[in-house]
């Protein structure tokens, strides 16, 4: 016989890694609200509200708009998988750990990725992609992720839509730490298949994947000559879904999910999107000034970072690991560690929908001056909080 299992109780914790973020008490209430059935009516209004609002959101019109049913990776894999057929040919910018990922879908599909490999921290150059695109010969899409969560790297987007329309490529974009947090303009930027995760700065729990794809890019799912192998991400199938005035059964929507998304974004569009973007810079801004005192250098490019996911360089001679685990069990404040060849060397710092606020910055770094105090690391304490206030005493 086993024990008898207690109630669950987590421990409270201010989420300030790469994700899960802070999710609104608005959230969570709409979560634990009763369950309608998934082709009732009033859900599929449900649905057309969510759609919406993710329009919005995306800053797009395209009717495709839906929530993939999975997590951040569902809608990157329902995006590849369904663009691609074998022998395509997709470029992928490979500047940390998620353009690795899209890079093994696009083979795990029967494509051919041909990456173009920066040093972690840095931008895909588009002079370099437009060589890749000049050497691949014919090109299906051209794959990119907008906001490198492992390393805090900001993909600037503006020019790489018509670069890839003048090559007759698609252009894929994962805007998992993006959307929400900073602008992300599916349409004026000629994104053809955006996705992103609900537990990053939409601060939703996570198991929900926005994703948008415009009308060429709806035309070629439509138009493929074999199957889709993944039965379950087959968009062409999803699209009877979530199509208005058809909702075929396709398979069971995550009831509870959908409502916490639908509460997201109205939280989002009630804030409104500038505003919230500004909010993340400005926390970054004072996050980062703070950092800077106590001797951590940002590991992403300059003039090319992320207000939500900020990556530092671990100082010399400070144990990074006994200050993550210094955070979480005394002060229950989670932080990221570095992943691949920055484990062990970064730490990632997410500042993202709920989790960016004035006071989790104020928060973090005072902890993080007691903890480098105790140990001897930092000699004047007080000045990374003096710089952070500093910071936001002079944002406009
Ligand atoms: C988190 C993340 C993903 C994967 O999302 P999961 O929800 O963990 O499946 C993909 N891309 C980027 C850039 C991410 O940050």
């Amino acid at each position: 016989m086993s024990k008898p299992v207690s109630e669950l109780v987590p421990s409270p914790r201010l989420l300030l890694g790469p994700g899960p973020s802070l999710v609104h008490p608005r959230v969570l209430r709409a979560m634990s609200t009763p369950l309608l059935g998934h082709l009732d009516p009033e859900f599929l209004t449900i649905m057309n509200e969510v759609q919406a609002l993710l329009r919005t959101v995306f800053q797009t019109d395209n009717p495709f708009t839906i929530a993939v049913s999975g997590t951040g990776s569902a809608g990157m894999e329902a995006a590849l998988v369904n663009l691609i057929e074998p022998g395509d040919t997709v470029i992928v910018g490979v500047n940390g750990v998620f353009g690795a990922r899209m890079a093994d879908i696009v083979g795990r599909a029967g494509g051919k990725a041909v990456k173009i490999e920066v040093p972690w921290g840095q931008i895909i150059d588009p002079h370099r992609l437009e060589d890749a695109l000049k050497q691949a010969g014919s090109v299906k899409a051209v794959a990119l992720v907008h906001a490198e969560t492992s390393t805090g790297a900001h993909q600037p987007m503006e020019e790489i839509g018509p670069l890839c329309r003048r090559y007759g490529a698609l252009l894929v974009a994962d805007a998992v730490t993006s959307l929400a947090g900073v602008p992300v303009r599916v349409d004026a930027w000629g994104i053809d298949a955006c996705y992103s995760g609900t537990q990053k700065c939409l601060s939703c729990p996570p198991g929900l994947a926005p994703l948008t794809l415009s009308p060429r890019a709806l035309a070629v799912v439509k138009g493929r000559k074999t199957k889709v192998q993944s039965w379950y991400l087959d968009l062409s199938m999803i699209a009877d879904y979530w199509a208005e005035g058809k909702r075929a059964y396709h398979h069971t929507a995550p009831i509870s999910m959908i409502y916490a998304l639908r509460e997201a974004l109205r939280i989002v569009v009630e804030e409104g999107l500038e505003a919230r973007f500004d909010r993340h810079d400005r926390n970054s801004a004072a996050l980062m000034a703070g950092l800077a005192t106590l001797g951590c250098e940002p590991q992403a490019q300059a003039g090319h970072r992320l207000p939500t996911l900020n990556c530092v360089r671990v100082p010399a001679g400070v144990d990074e690991a006994i200050v993550r685990k210094t955070l979480l069990a005394e002060f229950g404040i989670e932080i990221g560690g570095g992943l691949g060849p920055l484990a062990g060397r970064v730490w990632r710092i997410g500042l993202m929908g709920e989790s960016s606020r004035h006071e989790h910055v104020v928060t973090l770094l005072s902890t993080l001056e007691q903890i480098f105090g105790q140990h001897g690391w930092t000699k004047q304490s007080g000045a990374a909080l003096t710089a952070a206030l500093q910071a936001y005493a002079t944002a406009t």
